[in-house]
């Protein structure tokens, strides 16, 4: 068996039916974003990898869609077992191939090992409903049953946390289930694989294919595959979920994000700067939950830019394995490239540039950017309109509470939003108006915990139903209603006409 060495260091292996199977064919680079260096290869895999992996799963599906709730929540607690056993090896992976930075990689390991607990609670949470006596002699009741074989496509930022919203709660639920990593960080899937095997899960429950496009739409084609969970950009999330839409599939597509902080004159600024620079820069802006809007309100604005400068100027940035840096490099040269280019489109545009981060001194190898931040940003500026998805904080200007709600509900994306106040009135209102699926109040981040969903509205999310949590079994599981009648010599004769409750 391949030993997490292997991972290391050679060409990433896929995961099909128990074991690992040698990479053949189209390959990819995988860099360390921190060397900027090629560290490893990894297959893109083709249709017929696909369907060797859809096999494996829907051969694996009968057995384990029998095996009793509490012996598959058993796996699932040796499961948690390891992961908790191997989190450190998990974040290195994920600060090697992300470029994260160590302890924020443990804590993104940590939120996805929290899923696996929530998982293990799977018997309570398949429980169906009663009704007894719906009419003479008759009850009824429903069935929570698994979907079949279902699929998980999910972006590179999360290497671990993302894959474990999904996999744990849909093989809980007894689905088989097919996972295709971001080609950009491909190992971690492939050791939580090995380590779920480890675990007791039977060959082919948990699969692990690697690719591009040709493998997403290889799944996406598949009639073997009944359910779609993706993350990723919103581009790709609506094909997704049009494509599912196409072939029946039950889908759920998470897509990005442009996450607002509304600041109002009355929040403690030195509290709000502090935690809107983690939300900004952590993980190098790598997150779609990350703080990239500020809308400042009246008297907040000018004292608050001032700290935010300060605060970000005095951000360590350096290899996410260094001790005691705050920030990692970025994913790919290319989206450095990107990142920065957005930097000059807002200088074109007339926002005040108030931190440059092409001008940072940094280390020569690997895909690092400076802080940026932006001031007096209008809503027409492409750096409000898209995503950046870097280290680039944009700060717009409001006069009131009632025009920062009109233009968070203005914006197309609608993931996470947070209001900074100590106003509980004007956070109520907040709460109550704010069309965004995921709202902090004080809480720049509000991901919330694994027995809470996780999911947008708007351009955010294309689907009804949000990830893990309660909504999570729901989209793994599929509902029957059964009504009963045994009769007995008082019970009266069925008759011609439309039953009712009388
Ligand atoms: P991405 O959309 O480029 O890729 C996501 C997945 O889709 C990957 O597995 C990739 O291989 C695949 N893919 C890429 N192009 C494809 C295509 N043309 N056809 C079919 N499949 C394709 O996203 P990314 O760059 O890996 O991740 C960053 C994005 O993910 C950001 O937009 C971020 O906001 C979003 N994201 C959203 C959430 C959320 O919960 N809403 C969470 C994490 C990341």
């Amino acid at each position: 068996m391949n030993k997490p060495a292997d991972i290391r260091h050679h060409t990433v292996p896929l995961w099909i039916g128990g074991k690992p199977v040698a990479p053949v064919g189209r390959m990819g680079d995988v860099y360390n974003p921190a060397t900027g260096q090629v560290a490893k290869k990894v297959v893109f895999s083709d249709a017929k990898m696909v369907d060797a992996a859809v096999k494996a799963a829907a051969a694996a599906f009968p057995a384990w869609r029998d095996t009793p709730p509490l012996r598959r929540a058993r796996i699932m607690q040796k499961f948690l077992a390891l992961l908790q056993s191997s989190q450190k090896e998990l974040a290195q992976l994920v600060t090697e191939e992300h470029g994260k930075t160590l302890p924020d990689a443990m804590g993104s390991v940590q939120r996805g090992i929290e899923v696996v607990e929530f998982a293990c609670g799977i018997p309570h949470l398949l429980k169906g409903e009663f009704s007894e006596n719906v009419g003479t002699a008759v009850d009824t009741h429903t069935l929570r049953q698994p979907v079949g074989v279902c699929a998980g496509i999910t972006p590179f930022n999360f290497p671990v946390m993302v894959p474990l919203w999904m996999f744990p709660v849909a093989i809980a639920c007894g689905n088989t289930f097919v996972l295709k990593p971001s080609e950009k960080v491909p190992s971690a899937s492939i050791r939580m694989a090995e380590l779920f095997h480890e675990a007791g899960l039977p060959a082919g429950v948990l699969n692990v294919v690697h690719g591009d496009k040709e493998a997403v739409d290889a799944i996406l084609n598949h009639p073997g595959v009944h359910a779609v969970s993706f993350v990723g950009s919103t581009p790709i999330a609506k094909y997704i979920y049009e494509t599912c839409a196409k072939t029946g599939k039950r889908v759920q597509a998470l897509g990005g994000a442009k996450n607002h902080a509304v600041v109002l004159p009355d929040a403690d600024l030195e509290f709000t700067a502090d935690a809107l620079i983690g939300a900004a820069y952590g993980s190098a802006g790598e997150r779609c939950m990350a703080i990239s809007a500020v809308v400042a309100v009246g008297a907040a604005g000018d004292p608050l830019v001032k700290l935010l400068e300060k605060k970000a100027q005095s951000i360590k940035i350096g290899p996410g394995d260094q001790d005691g840096m705050d920030m990692g490099p970025l994913i790919t040269a290319q989206h450095r490239d990107k990142v920065a280019g957005y930097v000059a489109q807002g200088l074109k545009e007339g926002a005040k540039l108030v931190l440059d981060g092409r001008a940072r001194a940094l280390p020569e190898e690997g895909f690092f950017l400076g802080t940026t931040l932006f001031d007096h940003v209008k809503p027409d500026m492409k750096i409000y309109q898209d995503e950046i998805f870097g280290p680039v904080l944009v700060v717009l200007r409001k006069n009131s509470l009632e025009e920062a709600i009109a233009l968070v509900n203005s914006n197309p994306y609608a993931n996470g939003t947070a209001i900074f106040t100590e106003s509980g009135g004007a956070a109520r209102r907040f709460e109550n108006e704010i069309q965004v699926g995921m709202v902090g109040v004080n809480v720049p981040i509000p991901v919330p915990v694994a027995f809470y969903s996780f999911g947008g509205w708007k351009n955010s999310l294309f689907g009804d139903l949000h990830v893990h949590g309660v909504e999570g079994v729901k989209f793994y599981t599929r509902t029957k209603v059964i009504t009963r009648r045994w009769p007995h010599q008082d019970t009266p004769a069925p008759g011609f006409n439309m039953p009712t409750l009388g």
